[in-house]
């Protein structure tokens, strides 16, 4: 059967890594969770030093090629976990305090020319399902299908507020949902890579969808075109 890649966008907390790992745990794919990648380097940044009022650009800089992402596929939950350096640190990047800065380091050139080769690197080949901002624009702009997703601010800080809560994490709905709304801001609004539909892509607003309904709906898709 023909293996293609699937790039799946959309703004913050829409349910886009579920329903990336859903899909390829079902296809036998390969899934690549590019957020963590940038969250990774922004963990880096802040346990270095290197974010304080503001980003040192030429200290991350100087640094970068100390930064190293991998990722381990995890039996327990089914999914790839992420490593910095060779730590997991798979609920370290999920914070509040890296998801406050991480738009702030996804938008240094260097960052993302450092990222999007690994990426690419990683999903040569096909079978893959790739999740992120820019997948279907910059990184797989030939990807096969291509999937936007997105739903209401106040869905989808409601869902990162539960998903932080069942981990026990301490947190208030108004700060994540302006994380989100600001998240969306910048990573819009950057030069480099903006977050925005490619034209080709297929749109999906799953604020009214359940997990269930959605990942339904992304596989149909993702058959047609494997059968086409
Ligand atoms: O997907 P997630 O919310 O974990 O991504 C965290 C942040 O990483 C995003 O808000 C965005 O700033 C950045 N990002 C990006 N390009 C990607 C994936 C994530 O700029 N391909």
């Amino acid at each position: 059967m023909k293996k293609i890649t699937i790039a799946i966008d959309g703004h913050s907390s829409c349910g886009k890594s579920t329903m990336a790992k859903d899909l390829a745990r079902k296809l036998g794919y390969v899934y690549i969770d590019t957020g963590a990648m940038y969250r990774a380097v922004t963990l880096y940044a802040i346990e270095h030093n290197l974010i304080k009022e503001e980003v040192d650009v030429e200290g991350l800089r100087s640094q970068m090629e100390n930064v190293n992402i991998s990722f381990l596929f995890n039996e327990a939950t089914g999914r790839p976990d992420t490593y910095l350096n060779g730590t997991r640190v798979e609920d370290r990047i999920r914070t509040m305090e890296v998801s406050s800065k991480v738009s702030l380091i996804a938008a240094i050139d260097f960052v993302r020319t450092a990222m999007v080769a690994q990426q690419q690197e990683m999903g040569n080949g096909g079978g893959v399902v790739m999740d992120g901002r820019d997948i279907g624009t910059t990184v797989f702009p030939n990807a096969e299908l291509k999937i936007f997703v997105t739903a209401s601010a106040e869905v989808r800080a409601k869902r990162r507020y539960d998903e932080l809560t069942a981990k026990g994490e301490v947190c208030n709905l108004q700060e994540i949902l302006e994380n989100v709304q600001e998240r969306d801001r910048l990573d819009s609004t950057r030069a480099v890579s903006p977050l925005r539909k490619a034209d080709d892509a297929i749109v999906l607003d799953n604020s009214e969808l359940t997990i269930e309904q959605q990942n339904e709906w992304l596989m149909e898709k993702a058959v047609s075109v494997i059968n086409n």
